[in-house]
């Protein structure tokens, strides 16, 4: 498959021609959420990244296997080796088991991910039922010596790994600078250096999530479980692996680790990191505080926001910017989203109602060769939309008689800006569902209003209010089941 696609690879720090292991198949691993909280911005950022990813691999041709797994246990609260399991935790708090924190919690993350019109990936597997694998690749890395036994507890041995391969090959750090930089943390004397990571924890007796293994009744550590899933669903080799670039380090080198300790090679060709967002130039962070989940977005419910917004104004707003740099939330850039997304529909929608000429003066087909070399170039994003605002922009000329479209022209346009908007940025038009329950619900008022009229006999407001509703052409039914109203044709 000859397509000239174009992927900044994290691993070797430049942009790679796209060559799949084994065409047209791909395979895509992308981490998913810890599921103890409701979603944020954080969230929506890589879900859109690879669905992207997804959506324009898929019309390029190729068969795709996206892979997006649910940590569901072992990733504990302060991202290393210590602390509480985040899920037991939330279980804890809220007294319920950790299941339902899990199933609560993964449900809703569902919901966003619809609500923000991402494709489902194909196969979403949880690190809880894949206990068994993770089992099977900590006793490969401990047979080929990586691994070391403390107090039934298994941790990476990084130094010896270290002199073999490369620990840091992928976040650039060094094993060197790691030995002075790692804090001591309490609880972890068991390890024979601070940056050695956790295969498997023996359980303490607050622990509720555990399961029986050959060293201990424990829980598997938070990096196994993609190492494991990756290679189950994906192969020992594969295509893509994806996430936020917080989990550069530790986490995906410590995936590059696992693998090569248990199989001896790479198990990615190609990864690929998205930026953060920051919130009026602040880092997005616990400790400030300042997280906006995607629901709170959607209903307007948080201080920062001055009004509900549509998650496909999120979408965009996200689409925007190109996944590598970094993108700043305020409600100013959120609006002027919503603006630009709703000129390229309405943009798109004049196409039915322009004059066709008989030649065309707007080259369309220079316009579409841009838009798929932006998406070809590591996947561009904003400025595939510039192309298509452009394009925008001659339509309205088009229709205002400055510019010319012949009708092949205009079908032609109306095919590829529908396939850039829908398919491959993943867009919706919901102006008429948005308004349609907006004038519903005014309608309703309304007519209750007129109601409460006709019963104090003040048939002159009760009038008024029809006959200006007939003026802006909404007709008045009184039937026995109250008056119903509808749009005159
Ligand atoms: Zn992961």
């Amino acid at each position: 498959m000859e397509n000239k696609l174009k992927i900044y690879n994290t691993l070797t720090r430049k942009k790679e021609l796209f060559k799949p292991i084994n065409p047209p198949h791909v395979g895509m691993y992308v981490c998913g959420p810890t599921v103890y909280g409701d979603a944020h911005l954080g969230h929506a950022r890589p879900g859109i990244t690879f669905d992207i990813v997804f959506r324009f691999l898929k019309h390029l041709g190729y068969k795709v296997r996206y892979v997006r797994n649910i940590t569901d246990v072992g990733h504990l609260v302060d991202d290393a080796d210590a602390g509480e399991d985040k899920i037991q935790k939330k279980a804890r708090l809220e007294k319920l088991e950790p299941m339902e924190v899990v199933k609560y919690y993964t449900d809703r993350y569902h919901d966003n991910m619809r609500q923000l019109n991402m494709l489902p990936p194909s196969i979403e597997p949880t690190a809880s039922g894949h206990i068994i694998e993770q089992i099977e690749l900590v006793k490969k890395i401990l047979a080929n010596g990586y691994a070391y036994e403390s107090d039934g507890s298994l941790y990476f041995d990084v130094e010896k790994y270290n002199k073999d391969y490369h620990y840091g090959k992928l976040s650039g750090r060094r094993i060197e600078d790691l030995m002075q930089n790692t804090r001591e943390l309490a609880g972890q004397e068991e390890k024979r250096n601070a940056f050695d990571f956790a295969l498997w924890k023996k359980t303490d007796p607050k622990h509720i999530m555990h399961w029986p293994s050959p060293w201990s009744e424990g829980y598997p550590g938070w990096h196994l479980e993609c190492s494991a899933m990756g290679a189950k669903y994906l192969g020992e080799t594969f295509d893509i692996h994806g996430g936020g670039m917080d989990l550069l380090f530790p986490h995906h080198e410590s995936e590059i680790a696992q693998s090569n300790a248990a199989t001896g090679h790479d198990p990615v060709k190609y990864w690929m990191h998205n930026n953060m967002i920051t919130i009026n130039g602040q880092k997005m962070g616990k400790s400030l505080n300042n997280f906006i989940t995607l629901n709170e977005f959607f209903t307007g419910n948080h201080k920062a926001l001055d009004r509900a917004y549509n998650p496909m104004t999120i979408r965009f707003f996200i689409l925007q910017a190109h996944y590598r740099s970094t993108l700043d939330f305020s409600t100013d850039a959120l609006k002027a989203a919503e603006k630009g997304m709703r000129k390229l529909f309405d943009a798109f929608n004049l196409l039915d109602e322009l004059k066709p000429s008989a030649t065309s003066t707007v080259d369309i087909r220079a316009i579409e060769t841009k838009c798929y070399e932006a998406m070809k170039d590591d996947f561009n994003t904003p400025t595939a939309i510039a192309h298509l605002f452009d394009l925008s922009h001659n339509i309205n000329q088009v229709n205002s008689g400055h510019e010319k479209l012949s009708q092949t022209d205009i079908d032609y346009t109306k095919k590829f800006f529908s396939i850039f908007l829908f398919d491959l940025l993943g867009l919706k038009d919901e102006k008429e569902k948005d308004n349609s329950q907006l004038i519903d619900h005014l309608m309703k008022t309304i007519l209750e209003i007129r109601q409460e009229a006709k019963n104090k006999k003040d048939y002159a407001t009760a009038d008024l209010i029809r006959n200006e509703l007939a003026e802006m052409s909404i007709q008045i039914k009184d039937t026995k089941e109250g008056a119903k109203w509808s749009f005159k044709l």
